[in-house]
């Protein structure tokens, strides 16, 4: 199923979950376990399941053998994450044929970031605009970008953001997948200037229930993301205890979600690190 069909029902939330193929050593275990973990989303009946990209093509090989296992053995849709940065016009060139070949429909279209650790970066395509007008061109896929309520750390300002968003829209994507952000004020704000700005597709709120207060943390410090000091320490306090950690991540995303399809949201994009329980628990929380 195609996106424009997925996000075309406003009668119940679209939910939809990201997992990211595994990598380093026991890589067959890990596989088998995201495989395990995939069948218990999958009683949810996700409307698509999405899977990362390494920037640079650092996981090609096993994210492309993952989405082929996923598309054979899932009723779901599969939506491959794809970044174009450091990549090679024939390299992009092929890779797009290889899943289209596969069957798949829907793409996530991103730049990616630079990897430190690559030794020769291509600029045949500088950013996801560029990418998204070569699927377009050369492609039957739909697709689908990237949005951050709480600014893209290049963009000079959020206004300059939200434009670069909408210009993905007039370029046929048909909906965007936010960023993970806790403070839903940053949401509203975005959404509300984006509807001000024309973009009319479906903005995603990506939503990742905390299971680690370490995981947490990292998030904060890498991206800024903002979180509310009281919510930060809340999470602190069971720093030791993952029982409770992964039990107030649920009852925290649960309120998060819920305020969101309050708000009029379309859907949730959850952010699953690979791990069904805490997501399919958020759902059971709102639904
Ligand atoms: P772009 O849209 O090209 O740029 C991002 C922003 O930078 C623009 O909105 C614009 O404001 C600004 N900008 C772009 N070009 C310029 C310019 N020339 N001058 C000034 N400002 C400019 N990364 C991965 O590696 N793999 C993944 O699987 C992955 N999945 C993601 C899923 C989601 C839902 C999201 C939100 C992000 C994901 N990312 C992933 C991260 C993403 O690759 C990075 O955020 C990257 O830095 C930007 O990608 P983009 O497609 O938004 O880029």
């Amino acid at each position: 199923m195609k996106l424009s069909e997925i996000y075309k029902s406003q009668k119940a939330p679209v939910f939809s979950f990201e997992v990211f193929p595994p990598k380093g050593e026991n890589l067959k275990k890990k596989v088998e376990n995201l495989f395990i973990e995939l069948a218990k989303m999958n009683e949810q009946k996700p409307a698509l399941i999405s899977v990362t990209y390494g920037a640079g093509g650092s996981n090609k090989n096993t994210s492309l053998e993952i989405v082929k296992e996923l598309t054979n053995h899932l009723k779901q849709p599969v939506m491959p994450h794809f970044t174009c940065v450091c990549s090679s016009r024939e390299y992009i060139e092929n890779y797009i044929k290889e899943i289209e070949q596969m069957g798949i429909t829907n793409i996530l279209a991103l730049r990616g970031d630079e990897p430190l650790d690559i030794d020769v970066c291509y600029r045949d395509f500088k950013s996801a605009i560029e990418l998204i007008e070569y699927l377009r061109k050369h492609s039957e896929l739909e697709f689908a970008v990237a949005a951050y309520p709480e600014k893209h750390p290049r963009a000079k300002s959020l206004e300059d953001d939200i434009l670069v968003l909408y210009k993905k829209q007039e370029l046929g994507a048909k909906v965007a997948y936010t960023q993970v952000f806790f403070d839903n004020d940053c949401f509203y704000n975005f959404f509300d200037k984006c509807t001000d700005a024309g973009v009319k597709i479906p903005v995603i709120p990506g939503v990742m229930p905390i299971t680690s207060f370490k995981q947490l943390k990292r998030i904060v410090e890498l991206s800024g993301t903002k979180i509310d000091r009281k919510v930060f320490e809340y999470f602190e306090k069971y720093e030791n205890s993952k029982e409770d950690t992964i039990k107030a991540g649920v009852e925290f995303a649960s309120k998060q979600t819920q305020k969101l399809l309050e708000f009029g949201v379309l859907g949730m994009h959850f952010y699953t690190l690979n791990k069904a329980k805490s997501s399919l628990e958020v759902i059971k929380n709102i639904t």
